[in-house]
């Protein structure tokens, strides 16, 4: 029986995402008991890179060109095409150069990309000043340089993409608002059996190719984000048309968030079996019956005359960490993955550049006490570690298989302890790695420890600072402080491992002045060089969260659900609080990206919030505190808070 594990459109295009390798990995182990071949596909990078191919966009050039006539009579016109249009020839002449050298394949065309007269330069580049440039790169950066416009370049036809051809075209993430929180399935459903676009046809094609090339019995899809959901139906969709003999099963991040309450029945007109959390167990049982053997089927719904059923055995038990093998990307185009750099930061750019291997340090969250996280479900809840010789036997083998030493932590958060005898190993070993990953800020990462970190190929560190508001922090059971995480970051920092912080706002009774003191206190923790790179999430109060689960805990009401039949994550609520988080957001957002290009560290934080109209209501009621023309309130942070924090 021929296995086919699939990464569906669209997600990161730097490097494969792990979880198709992971299960190749396990299931290989049991391929010869269970009578099976194993194969898988990233069809996510097949679909970027036959978008950005010259006959592809030769064929958007002559589809927005019969539309123009139509969008200039309407004015509707945006610049992304206009400007496309007048240098379509030249996008076609160069895009697949571009890619190349993005695929790190031909690096001395860094010279003309550099040379800015080679490439056509949308709107994107506008953003984008020469002494920006020069002071990134300097004079002899020209690799990172060119690989930057190359990157510029590319956003550029993306937006031509979702602007022209298909609106819920993104570079990582493909019709995500279809499935995010969304109860019924009628919106994926309608835009499945709709007019298909270019990008549709095009994932068509791929998913023909893939099974014609394959011609697998089982297809396993995983989705992990909603933005992987539609990619994951439309493949299924043409894989029924082409081979409705093949087993279609369905598994995933986004699966086992979203569809734990699932009762519609159409699902299983494009897929067979829909299971939850970790795909080892659910996937060996469900791959043993099918060959005929009688294994109960785990944490497995399956449609049942016209009802959906979910069927699971308490006796059988998922595989510890230490027996679920050793991830493979075999199979997978390691050398076709893109590195994009689309931001002057050097810590920002991990995400989206070098081929990073994945590895786990540890099943689960040591800590699983966040209120806002999702702590009830398995991937967050069930902490498992294996020994460290099992996870250097993994990072050898990575090593052999792939060519590559650098490391991607994708633990939730790493455990300090396992990160500590990792590091020793390696030195001790000389096994020379290059690594990062997630962490809570937490006090054991001492100096001394950030320093052998650093010794073992640690080079960055992400990390949760949420809502930069002890009183916040508190609520939500972080357990860490601002001043704790100040000197934490600092440590980092002095090792020579750079931070990023995931930030927060809008969490239950955060004020207006719980922001702007927020912001700067990360103002003072970006002056004081403790992180060099962050982002701020808006809080959503999701179902599996203590905050979901009990907000009265929290001074919100949720609001009663609608009838949910497909995906449930989100859940709307009501702050009596009453903040203004739109209007806040589109602030932060702005300080936070001139913090990171090492701009307005100086400013007063008030200075990025736009003036309100004069009639507003917060205006009128709180103006006293505030200097004519500011929006928000004067913060009430001491100065030198971050660096008394240090002293
Ligand atoms: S937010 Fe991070 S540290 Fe907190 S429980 Fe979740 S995974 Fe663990």
């Amino acid at each position: 029986m021929r296995v086919l594990l699939v990464t569906p459109p669209m997600i990161q295009l730097n490097t494969p995402y792990p979880a198709t390798a992971y299960l190749a990995g396990f299931l290989r182990l049991h391929a010869a008991e269970l009578g099976i071949t194993v194969t898988q596909a990233d069809t996510s990078i097949a679909l970027f890179l036959r978008l950005f191919s010259a006959p592809l966009v030769t064929r958007m050039a002559r589809e927005l060109r019969e539309r123009a006539c139509t969008l200039r009579r309407t004015a509707k016109m945006p610049p992304s095409i206009a400007h496309f249009l007048a240098h379509a020839e030249r996008y076609a002449d160069t895009v697949e150069s571009v890619i190349r050298y993005l695929q790190r394949r031909d690096p001395t065309l860094a010279f003309r990309i550099i040379s800015r007269a080679w490439l056509p330069e949308g709107p994107r580049f506008a953003q984008t000043h020469h002494e920006q440039i020069q002071s990134a790169f300097g004079h002899l950066g020209t690799t990172e340089q060119a690989r930057y416009l190359a990157s510029l370049y590319v956003d550029d036809l993306a937006d031509v993409w979702r602007d022209g051809i298909d609106p819920r075209f993104e570079l990582a993430k493909y019709g995500e608002r279809l499935a995010s929180s969304v109860p019924t399935f009628d919106p994926l459903q309608d835009a499945l059996t709709g007019e298909p676009t270019l990008v549709d046809e095009s994932l068509d094609d791929i998913t023909r190719e893939l099974m014609a090339a394959q011609q697998p019995d089982v297809v396993a899809i995983s989705a992990p984000f909603p933005g992987n959901v539609y990619g994951a139906f439309r493949m299924a969709r043409t894989i029924r048309l082409v081979a409705p003999r093949t087993r279609l099963v369905l598994g995933g991040g986004w699966v086992n968030t979203e569809l734990r309450s699932l009762r519609e029945p159409r699902v299983f007109d494009y897929f067979d079996y829909v299971t939850l959390d970790d795909g080892e167990r659910p996937l060996l049982n469900l791959l043993s019956r099918l060959q005929g053997r009688e294994s109960p089927l785990v944490r497995t719904f399956v449609r049942e005359k016209d009802a959906i059923v979910f069927k699971t055995d308490p006796t059988q038990h998922d595989f510890p960490a230490k027996d679920t093998g050793i991830p493979t990307y075999d199979g997978l185009p390691l050398g076709d993955y893109v590195s994009i750099m689309e931001m002057l930061n050097p810590m920002h750019r991990f995400w989206s550049d070098g081929r990073w291997n994945k590895i786990t340090l540890a099943h689960g969250c040591y800590w699983k006490k966040c209120t806002f996280c999702d702590v009830s479900l398995d991937y967050i809840g069930r902490y498992d570690k294996p020994s460290t010789d099992i996870i250097l036997q993994r990072i050898r083998a990575l090593i052999d298989e792939t060519g590559e030493t650098g490391f991607h932590l994708v633990d939730e958060a790493a455990p300090p302890a396992g990160m500590k005898a990792l590091a020793k190993r390696l030195i001790e070993e000389k096994l020379s790695i290059t690594w990062w990953g997630n962490i809570r800020f937490e006090k054991t990462f001492t100096p001394e420890l950030c320093q052998l970190l650093a010794e073992a190929g640690c080079i960055a560190v992400s990390g949760g600072l949420e809502v930069a508001s002890n009183r916040l922090l508190d609520l939500m059971k972080k357990g860490v402080t601002v001043e704790q995480v100040a000197r934490v970051t600092r440590a980092f920092t002095d090792a020579g491992i750079l931070v990023h912080a995931y930030l927060m706002y809008g969490f239950p009774t955060e004020t207006e002045q719980d922001t702007v003191d927020a912001l700067e206190r990360v103002r003072q923790l970006f002056a004081a060089g403790c992180i060099q790179s962050a982002y701020w999430h808006r809080f959503a109060a999701t179902a599996h969260s203590p905050i979901g689960l009990h907000p009265e805990k929290f001074g919100i009401t949720l609001q009663p659900p609608p009838d949910i039949t497909f995906a449930h994550n989100d859940v709307a609520f009501h702050d009596p609080t009453g903040t203004d988080h739109d209007y806040l957001g589109a602030g932060l957002r702005k300080a936070l990206y001139n913090y990171m290009h090492g701009i307005g560290l100086e400013a007063d934080v008030r200075e990025w919030f736009e003036p309100r109209p004069a009639g507003d209501a917060r205006h009128r009621r709180r103006g006293g505190r505030r200097r004519a023309g500011l929006g928000v309130p004067a913060t009430t942070v001491p100065p030198d808070l971050i660096e008394r924090s240090l002293a």
